[in-house]
């Protein structure tokens, strides 16, 4: 991770997922290597009340000392999957969410305003 950072337009996000992806024992050894945050992890992380922060660096902080290192790369691959496909910025599809019973950002339970209560949600 170290080493990744100091290349020229390298931050957190990237060097977390090519360490992941490209080097997954050097991400397993390295205690420094985390979770790439993106757009959909942001967002998830914030719903699911992991952090109220919106700096990367913070929410990975945040992440990190919520899930176990042997997890961090298939978390974050499974909450950008998760994002995508289910829990749309303007539109999550609570009502299809394998994780609504314990989402505290549930629209399932009914909001006239569903699209006014994702945006705010973040
Ligand atoms: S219940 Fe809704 S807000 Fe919560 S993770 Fe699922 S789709 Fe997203």
């Amino acid at each position: 991770m170290a080493e990744l950072v100091e290349l020229p337009g390298v931050a957190r996000k990237t060097a977390n997922v090519v360490l992941s992806a490209a080097f997954p024992e050097a991400h397993a050894a390295d205690p420094d290597a985390g979770i790439a945050v993106d757009t959909h992890v942001t967002r998830l992380a914030r719903r699911f009340g992991f952090t109220t922060h919106r700096d990367a660096d913070k929410i990975e902080q945040d992440l990190m000392r919520l899930i176990p290192h042997r997890q961090r790369a298939s978390a974050s691959l499974c909450m950008i999957l998760h994002g995508r496909r289910v829990c749309e910025a303007t539109r999550p599809r609570c009502t299809e969410c394998v994780v609504e019973p314990w989402c505290p950002s549930s629209l399932a339970a009914g909001c006239r305003d569903k699209a006014g209560q994702a945006k705010a949600m973040g």
